[in-house]
Order: C-alpha cells, then sequence, then structure tokens
C-alpha cells in the first residue's frame, strides 16, 4: 500500500511537471507570438506611411502634369499677345461648325477684318503701343458680339470671327457696329484707328479654303474701296462655290436698325 501511494504521488509530480513544462512552453509560443504581432504591426504601419508618402507625390506630380498640359494647350490654341484663340484653334472651330452647319442648316456667317495702315502705327509710335493696339481692338469686338461668336487672331493685324447661327446681313450689320465702334474708340496713345471688314456665309458644298477665300475677297475689296468699310461676298449657289463664283456686294456706313 505504501508503494501504491508512492506512485501515486511520484505520478503527480511527474503529471506536475509536465503540466509546468506545457504552461510554460505555452507562455513562451504565446510571447513569440505576440512578438511577432508587434513586428507585423510596425511593418503595416510603416508600408502604409511609405504608401501614403507615394500616394501624395503620385497625386502632386499628377497635378504638376495637369497643369503643364493645361498650358502647353493654351499656348497651342491661344494667341499670347490677345489671348484670344489663334489660328489653329480658329480652323477646330470652323470645322465643327461647318459640319453643324451642313447639318442643321442654321445659317453660318464669317467676318475678316483688318486694321488700316497699321504699319504707320507701328513705324510711328514704335511696335509696343502697336501691341496695345492690336489688344485693345481685341476687346473692342470681343465686346461687341454673340458669347456664341468666336473671334480669333488670324495673324499680323488680322483677325476672324466666326458667328454660327447668323445669315450674312446679320453678320453684316454685326460687321458695321465693329467698324463704327473701332472708329469711335479712343485707342491709347494712338487715339483713332479704322478696321476693313470682309464678310461671307457658309453654304453647303463650301470647303474651309473656299468660304476663307471667299471673306479674304471681301476683305480685300474692303481695302480697296478705301478702308475703313464693310464688303460682302455672297455665295452665289452651293454648285457654283466648287468654280470659286461668288457675288460681290458693297456696303458702306451700312445703317442699323
Ligand atoms: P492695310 O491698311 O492695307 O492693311 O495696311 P497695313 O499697314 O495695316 O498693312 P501691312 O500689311 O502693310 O502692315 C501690317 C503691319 O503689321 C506690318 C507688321 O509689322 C505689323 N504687325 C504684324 N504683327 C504685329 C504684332 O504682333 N505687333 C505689332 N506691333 N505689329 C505687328
Ligand atoms: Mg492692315
Ligand atoms: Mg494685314
Amino acid at each position: 500500500e505504501l508503494w501504491m501511494r508512492v506512485q501515486i504521488v511520484l505520478l503527480l509530480m511527474a503529471f506536475s511537471l509536465f503540466a509546468m513544462f506545457m504552461l510554460s512552453r505555452h507562455q513562451r509560443i504565446w510571447n513569440k507570438l505576440n512578438k511577432y504581432k508587434r513586428e507585423f504591426e510596425n511593418i503595416v504601419d510603416q508600408r502604409t506611411i511609405d504608401m501614403n508618402l507615394t500616394n501624395s507625390l503620385l497625386r502632386e506630380e499628377i497635378e504638376e502634369r495637369q497643369k503643364i498640359e493645361e498650358k502647353l494647350i493654351q499656348l497651342a490654341t491661344i494667341d499670347p499677345l490677345t489671348s484670344i484663340p489663334n489660328r489653329r484653334k480658329f480652323d477646330e472651330v470652323l470645322e465643327y461648325e461647318m459640319n453643324r452647319d451642313t447639318r442643321y442648316k442654321n445659317k453660318l456667317a464669317l467676318i475678316f477684318c483688318d486694321l488700316d495702315y497699321f504699319k504707320k502705327i507701328n513705324d510711328r509710335y514704335g511696335h509696343k503701343i502697336g501691341d496695345d493696339v492690336l489688344k485693345a481692338f481685341t476687346r473692342v469686338v470681343s465686346e461687341n458680339i454673340r458669347k456664341t461668336d468666336v473671334i480669333a487672331r488670324w495673324g499680323g493685324e488680322e483677325f476672324a470671327i466666326l458667328l454660327p447661327e447668323t445669315s450674312i446681313m446679320i453678320a453684316a450689320r454685326t460687321a458695321e457696329k465693329l467698324r463704327k465702334e473701332t472708329e469711335r474708340f479712343g485707342f491709347p496713345h494712338v487715339g483713332h484707328v479704322t478696321a476693313s471688314f470682309g464678310v461671307t456665309q457658309y453654304v453647303e458644298g463650301d470647303s474651309e479654303a473656299s468660304l476663307i477665300n471667299r471673306a479674304d475677297d471681301a476683305l480685300y475689296k474692303a481695302k480697296k474701296n478705301g478702308r475703313n468699310r464693310v464688303e460682302l461676298m455672297t455665295p452665289v449657289s452651293a454648285a457654283k462655290i466648287v468654280s470659286y463664283d461668288t457675288k460681290p456686294v458693297s456696303y458702306t456706313n451700312l445703317t442699323l436698325p
């Protein structure tokens, strides 16, 4: 019986030792796991910080690129002196409006205008004052056309104005208004300056070149007939446009209704 008891005590002691061993092993594993967890969390935190930094750098880069892109578009489409569309942009708008007019037949008019004796202004007052006249003239025109009309710098002291949904007669009235407003405007340093205007209207069958040539011819006529005036070049018919047949009509000092 004594031996039995000794055996039981020994068994209990062995079991206790085993349990203590298992507990301490579990504790060690638990500590290790906690350590790994903390290390893992640190890595995740660090990665999150890195990612946020990369994201904000990317955002900055995207914004920078967008600004450069906008600047490039502006440089490619806006005349730097007058801040109005340049000839390239005008060509785009013209093509779009010609297609729209072919589809909807709402009439589309084109005005070409050119400052009179501008070379003399440059020669007398210098290029800088000449530039100021160009800027002021742009303002005079912009303030006297519809928001839907598009003025562009065609080159030098020549400008093109596209008037969507406008007949040649209404465009002629607009040109006459612009002529009068220019004539009575006090240009800084220079005083009075005049401009000549050529007006035409798009008809189906016109190419961009035939339409522009017609406006240019009308402008040429305005110059030839004494400047500071409006001339119209009406397309005779769509069929004849191909052979470039036009009918000139002169209007000087048109009376506005
Ligand atoms: P016209 O009445 O026949 O149009 O005569 P004009 O003197 O206006 O025309 P011309 O073509 O003989 O001269 C145009 C002048 O415009 C010559 C050129 O030096 C000047 N010019 C062209 N671009 C600019 C510019 O950006 N700034 C300035 N200040 N002058 C310019
Ligand atoms: Mg001129
Ligand atoms: Mg010119």
